[in-house]
C-alpha cells in the first residue's frame, strides 16, 4: 500500500499563506508560539515582542477592542532607513549635492506622530511638508531643526503665504511652491509689504502619468502644478517684479504608492528638464524637490500590481540621485539639494489596528444537523436527494440541479405553496449542497469556472469589532488592500473561509477583498471560533493616511492609541495612551449636546414613572444606563 506522507501544519505554513515575511519588512515575522512578533530596536537594544502579549496587556490596563497600536520605533526605523539610503546614493555615485527629506504632515497628522518624527529626524535634518494653513502652523510650531526645510504646497491665499514668510522671518528654510499662477502675484505682493525675502519653488504638472488607482495627480488631466507654458509665465512675472533671485526649487508629486520604477525615473527626467530649462532662464534654483509616491509592498508580492511595488528603497535612491546627477553633468550645471516627501512609506509599517472577532456566521450547517420531516414536499425530497448522491464524477450537473430546485422552491414560496420551515430547509440543502460540490471538484483535474466561483460565496461572515469607514477608509473608497492576519494560533491550520464585516451594519462595511501574490483572494483561511477565547485579528501597514481620512459613519469614533516602544534601558514602554471617543465625544462633533441629551431622556423616564409603567428602582436603572452610555467607548465592550 502506497504510504502517502501526511506533512504536519508548522507556523512557516502560514506566514507562506498570509505574507508576513514578505510585506513584514523585518518589522513584523510569526514566533515559533504562533504569535506574531514584532521586532522593536533602540540604539543597541534590539527585542522581539508578541503581539498578542502586547495586546492582553493593553486590555488589563482597561482599554478595550479595538485598538490601534503605534510603534515608535519602526517609524525612527523607516526615517533612517529613507534617509540613509539617499546618503548611500549620494556616496557611491559621487553626487555632490546633499538629500533633505521631509514628512508630508497630511499623512498622518497626528500630534504624537509629528512629535516624533520632528524629534527622530533631527540627525538628518528632516522636515515637514504642509498643504494648508493649519497644517504650516503645526510645522512651524514642530520643526526644531533650522537646517531642514518646510515645504508648503497647496492653493494658498495671501495669509498662508503671510504665514510662510513670516517663517523666514523666525530663521527657518520655508519654501512656498506656487501651484497657480495667480500665486505670484500674491507672493510678490505680500513679501514686498512685509519686506521678507521669500523662498520661492514652482510645482510643475509633468506630462508623465502612472496608471493605477493612485494616478490622480499626474498627466495633462491632473488639477495640481503648472504647465510648460504657465512655468514660462511665472518666470516673467518673477522678471518683472525683480524677484527671479528668489526662486530656488522645482517641484513635482505625480501620485502616491508609484508601484513601477520606469514611471519614477520618467518622471524624475522629465522634472529635471524643467529644473534646467529654469536655470537657462536666469533663476539660481538649486533645489529639486521630488514629492511623494516611493511604494509600500502591501501584498508583498514585488510586483507592479497597484498594492505593491517592483523596486526596493535602495534602488529608489540610486534611480533618482542618478539621473539627476547624468542630466545635471551633461550640461554642466550644480548638482542641487534634493528633497522628496515620502509619506507612505515612511509612517503605514508603525501602525496595527487589533480588533476582537466578536461573531460569526455561514450560510451551511454541520451536516448531521440536517434532516427532513415524513411529509416534506417532493421539490424538498428531491434536493435532499441529489445532495446526497454529488459525487466528482457529477459535481456539474449536480451544480445545475440544486440551482434548478433552489429557484423552484423561492417561486413556490412566493406562491404560497411552499411554507417557510420548508424554504429555510430548501435553502440549508442548497447550500450544503455548493459546499459538497466545491469540496468534491477540487479532486478534479479541472474545475468547472462556475464551480470555482460559487466557493467565494460559501465565505463565513466573522464580525470584527471595528469601522471600515473609521479605521479605513481606503479599504472602502478606493479598494486598497491592507494585510489582515490573526495576531496568534498560527501555529493552527486556518481553516475556515471567511470574509470580514465590521461592527457598522452597513453593507459596504466589510472586508472581502486580501491581498495575494497572484491578484487578490475573495475569502481568508481563518480559524475556527472558540467559545471560550478571544480571536484577535491585526490590520497592518495602516500608518499611512487612514486615521484621518476616517469618519463617523454610524456614529462610531475613534479608537483608543497605544504608542508602543523600547525605553533607555530596553524595556517594552507603553508611552502613551489616547483614550477613543466616547459616545459623548460623537454626538457633540455631530453638534448634539450631551447635557440636553440626558435631559430629554430623563423626561421621558419621569413620564412612564408617572404613568406607572416603571417604579422607582426600573427608574435608576434606567437612567444609570443612559448615563453610562454616553461616557462609554462608541465600539462593543
Ligand atoms: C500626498 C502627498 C505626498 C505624499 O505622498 P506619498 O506617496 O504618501 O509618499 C507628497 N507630496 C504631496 C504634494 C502630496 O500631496
Amino acid at each position: 500500500m502506497a504510504r502517502k506522507e501526511i506533512k504536519a501544519w508548522s507556523v512557516s505554513d502560514c506566514d507562506e499563506y498570509y505574507g508576513i515575511s514578505r510585506w513584514g519588512e523585518g518589522f513584523f515575522s510569526p514566533g515559533k508560539n504562533g504569535e506574531i512578533e514584532v521586532s522593536l530596536s533602540y540604539g543597541e537594544h534590539k527585542q522581539k515582542v508578541s503581539l498578542y502579549e502586547l495586546a492582553q496587556k493593553i486590555v488589563k490596563g482597561g482599554l478595550s477592542f479595538p485598538v490601534l497600536v503605534r510603534f515608535r520605533d519602526i517609524l525612527r526605523s523607516r526615517i533612517a532607513a529613507l534617509n540613509n539610503a539617499f546618503a548611500r546614493a549620494i556616496k557611491q555615485s559621487g553626487y555632490r549635492g546633499v538629500y533633505r527629506g521631509v514628512f508630508p504632515i497630511k499623512v498622518n497628522q497626528q500630534q504624537q506622530v509629528l512629535e516624533d518624527i520632528t524629534e527622530m529626524g533631527l540627525p538628518y535634518h528632516y522636515g515637514l511638508e504642509a498643504g494648508s494653513k493649519a497644517e504650516l502652523i503645526i510645522a512651524l510650531s514642530y520643526v526644531k531643526d533650522r537646517e531642514s526645510f518646510i515645504i508648503c504646497n497647496g492653493y494658498k491665499d495671501s495669509e498662508f503665504i503671510d504665514l510662510a514668510l513670516y517663517g523666514r522671518k523666525l530663521g527657518y528654510k520655508v519654501v512656498i511652491v506656487v501651484e497657480r499662477l495667480s500665486e505670484i502675484d500674491t507672493i510678490v505682493e505680500r513679501s514686498k509689504e512685509l519686506d521678507i525675502e521669500p523662498l520661492i519653488g514652482l510645482r510643475v504638472k509633468l506630462s508623465s502619468s502612472v496608471p493605477g488607482k493612485w494616478s490622480e495627480s499626474a498627466g495633462d488631466q491632473s488639477i495640481f502644478g503648472l504647465t510648460a507654458h504657465q512655468i514660462v509665465s511665472a518666470v516673467e512675472k518673477l522678471k518683472a517684479a525683480g524677484m527671479l533671485q528668489h526662486l530656488k526649487l522645482l517641484h513635482y508629486h505625480f501620485g502616491s504608492q508609484v508601484p513601477d520604477i520606469r514611471h519614477i525615473r520618467g518622471a524624475v527626467k522629465e522634472a529635471v528638464r524643467y529644473y534646467v530649462s529654469l536655470c537657462r532662464e536666469g533663476a539660481p534654483m538649486g533645489i529639486i524637490d521630488v514629492g511623494g509616491g516611493l511604494a509600500v509592498d502591501y501584498d508583498g508580492s514585488q510586483t507592479n500590481f497597484h498594492s505593491s511595488r517592483n523596486y526596493d528603497l535602495a534602488e529608489y535612491a540610486t534611480d533618482i540621485v542618478e539621473e539627476v546627477k547624468e542630466l545635471l553633468d551633461a550640461e554642466g550645471l550644480e548638482h542641487p539639494t534634493i528633497i522628496s516627501e515620502s509619506g507612505r512609506f515612511v509612517i503605514a509599517h508603525s501602525s496595527v489596528l487589533l480588533f476582537n472577532v466578536l461573531d460569526s456566521s455561514s450560510l451551511t450547517v454541520p451536516p448531521e444537523s440536517l434532516s427532513i420531516q415524513e411529509d416534506a414536499s417532493t421539490e424538498l425530497r428531491d434536493l435532499v436527494e441529489i445532495y446526497n448522491n454529488i459525487t466528482v464524477k457529477n459535481v456539474q450537473e449536480a451544480f445545475h440541479d440544486v440551482i434548478y430546485y433552489r429557484d423552484l422552491m423561492r417561486s413556490k414560496f412566493l406562491m404560497g405553496d411552499v411554507n417557510l420551515r420548508e424554504r429555510g430547509l430548501a435553502e440549508l440543502y442548497f447550500w450544503n449542497s455548493i459546499e459538497k460540490i466545491v469540496r468534491l471538484a477540487k479532486q478534479r483535474k479541472y474545475i468547472p469556472e462556475e464551480i470555482e466561483d460559487a466557493e467565494a460565496a460559501l465565505a463565513h461572515i466573522y464580525y470584527g469589532n471595528f469601522s471600515v469607514f473609521q479605521s479605513l477608509p481606503d479599504s472602502w473608497a478606493i479598494d486598497q488592500l491592507f494585510p489582515v492576519v490573526p495576531i496568534h494560533k498560527l501555529d493552527q491550520k486556518p481553516e475556515i473561509p471567511a470574509i470580514i464585516a465590521d461592527t457598522t451594519c452597513d453593507s459596504d462595511g466589510k472586508i472581502d477583498k486580501f491581498i495575494d501574490i497572484y491578484d487578490t483572494k475573495p475569502y481568508l483561511l481563518l480559524h475556527k471560533l472558540q467559545d471560550d477565547e478571544d480571536y484577535i485579528l491585526g490590520i497592518f501597514l495602516v500608518g499611512a493616511y487612514q486615521e484621518t481620512l476616517g469618519d463617523l459613519h454610524n456614529l462610531f469614533g475613534d479608537p483608543h492609541i497605544v504608542s508602543i516602544g523600547l525605553d533607555e534601558d530596553g524595556e517594552i514602554s507603553f508611552m502613551g495612551e489616547v483614550e477613543g471617543d466616547t459616545v459623548e465625544d460623537i454626538l457633540t462633533y455631530v453638534e448634539y449636546i450631551p447635557k440636553n441629551i440626558l435631559q430629554k431622556l430623563r423626561k421621558k423616564i419621569e413620564a412612564a414613572l408617572k404613568r406607572q409603567e416603571i417604579d422607582l428602582v426600573e427608574k435608576k436603572q434606567i437612567a444609570q444606563a443612559f448615563e453610562e452610555g454616553l461616557r462609554g467607548y462608541t465600539y462593543f465592550e
